[in-house]
């Protein structure tokens, strides 16, 4: 059976060893299920007039449902009641808003079946990637849960040796926006939301456009894991539509956006410009980021982390490999095991579990992917690409690709897709490509391939990136374990699931 040459579309049969965890997502999966979100108010499903159609990556003709956009008199609305909402809420012990987290994680995983049919659905993620997605935000539930309970939970006393002492609360700050992206569209989505209800702000939160479906659903979870209605809104559409009068309304009381660095910086002016008391944003944004791999590594090992660090989820994670350095000594060697890696990696649906890489977001993102594979064709070399099934045009399929070209110079900005590109180095530049790679003005991840420990520590110290990892793979990081987040125009921290991440959503107040 060969899903990739003979078939296509959802309601496909499969005889594999998946078949309970198939049935329960089945449910969901048939042609005919639709889901539809509404902005939510107060509790209250809006019906609108701008109605927008969602169809999935992988099938253009397959209709997933549809969103009703919110619009400025909408959102200053939901605005309007958080604001009345956020003394209360903000009140409410630590340990209540924390039970809400650890119930919210429960009803994720009670219904996992329908959050993984949507995630691929909708975002045309693999099933693998879709049950990792569920599992995140699981886990981000639980453990700001656990950073509530214990920094939240009363005051912390300082006292000097006069005796005096000064008692500090965290509190929420009262309204908090969270812009989420398409690329994580519920790990993400409810990491900001719960991270903010957690610290004890009311929120208004506003799912990339092309994600909406998922997250309207995970915040009728939230309200039926027992936050209140009055304290949690749902705003869906578009930046112009939502994000422009979110960020210009005066009451909001602090930010966290997820997307783009240009993006980042429009949300910063644009909360300046208001004139109000400043507030904080917490922003993670893009990455270039690079692997650096020396002569004493394995080039087994090099190629499989390197090919999952580019390729899984069609490259589109913040934290993807976009710049392979290989040193020169091993790169006769490892550049034709990538080419032969490429070559095994299968392009297709997202819901069968042989499928490697599914398709990218949307047509625009699969557009910008093919005119940079042109401009690299002429400007790089090309060392090997992935087979595109022939119905790859029912979606927006890119051919994971990959090119050798001589210098990091070379790229402009970051390409969010499954692309990567190699570059050659001789040991003795060491210091300098780490250099070219920092003056990216990047700063997400860093994969270090090498079995000699001084050359690690050395690309460790040297390297301004978040998130270093040493003979792995640079992509995945753990809530709880590998907190996440860059640096310079990769973004402001905190790092998303670690312990800083909730006091930036508070603030002191003196008791
Ligand atoms: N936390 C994800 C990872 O480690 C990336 C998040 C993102 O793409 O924004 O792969």
């Amino acid at each position: 059976f060969d899903d990739r040459k003979n078939s296509f579309g959802p309601n496909i049969e499969i005889e594999s060893e998946w078949t309970p965890f198939k049935a329960s997502v089945d449910a969901f999966m048939g042609q005919e299920t639709q889901w539809t979100a509404y902005p939510i108010v107060g509790g209250e499903q809006l019906n609108t007039s701008s109605i927008h159609d969602v169809n999935s990556p992988y099938d253009h003709s397959l209709s997933v449902g549809n969103v009703h956009w919110a619009d400025k008199e909408i959102v200053d609305q939901a605005i309007d009641i958080a604001d009345k909402a956020y003394p209360e809420w903000s009140q409410t012990p630590a340990s209540d808003r924390a039970a809400c987290l650890e119930r919210m994680a429960e009803l994720m995983e009670e219904n996992y079946p329908e959050l993984v049919a949507i995630c691929h659905r909708e975002a045309g993620k693999t099933i693998q990637d879709s049950i990792d997605e569920v599992r995140e935000a699981v886990d981000f539930c639980n453990y700001y849960a656990q950073q509530v309970r214990q920094n939240f939970s009363g005051p912390i006393t300082y006292k000097n040796y006069l005796g005096e002492e000064q008692k500090v609360q965290l509190t929420g700050r009262g309204v908090f926006a969270c812009i989420s992206p398409w690329n994580f569209p519920l790990a993400i989505f409810t990491g900001q939301v719960v991270a903010a209800l957690a610290a004890g702000n009311t929120v208004v939160c506003k799912a990339a456009e092309q994600t909406s479906l998922i997250a309207y659903r995970a915040v009728q979870m939230l309200h039926e894991a027992g936050i209140p209605k009055n304290v949690l809104h749902f705003l869906p559409g578009n930046g112009a539509t939502i994000g422009s009068p979110m960020t210009q309304n005066k009451r909001i009381a602090g930010l966290a956006f997820t997307g783009s660095t240009g993006t980042a910086q429009l949300i910063n002016r644009t909360l300046a410009a208001r004139g109000v008391a400043p507030v904080p944003v917490i922003a993670e944004t893009g990455g270039q980021n690079a692997m650096l791999i020396d002569s004493t590594s394995l080039p087994e090992q090099v190629v499989r982390d390197a090919v999952r660090s580019a390729f899984a989820s069609a490259g589109q994670r913040c934290s993807a490999l976009r710049v392979l350095f290989v040193q020169e000594d091993i790169a006769d060697r490892v550049i034709p095991m990538i080419a032969g890696a490429m070559k095994e990696q299968s392009v297709g649906l997202p819901y069968l579990h042989s499928t490697d890489v599914g398709p990218v977001i949307d047509a625009k993102a699969q557009k910008m992917l093919l005119e940079h594979i042109e401009v690299m064709k002429k400007e790089g070399k090309l060392i090997g690409q992935s087979e595109l099934p022939e119905w790859a045009e029912k979606g927006t399929f890119v051919a994971p690709t990959a090119f050798e070209i001589s210098s990091i110079d070379q790229l402009k900005d970051e390409k969010f897709g499954p692309i990567m590109h190699v570059v050659r180095y001789k040991a003795k530049d060491l210091d300098k490509i780490i250099d070219t790679i920092n003056n990216s003005g990047f700063g997400l991840t860093m994969g270090v391939h090498s079995r000699n420990e001084t050359t690690c520590a050395r690309i460790a110290q040297r390297a301004r990136v978040g998130n270093l990892y040493i003979n792995r793979d640079q992509v995945g990081a753990v809530v709880g374990v590998q907190p996440f987040g860059g640096q310079g125009l990769s973004g402001t921290g905190p790092k998303a699931g670690g312990p800083h991440y909730l006091p930036r959503f508070a603030f002191e107040q003196r008791v």
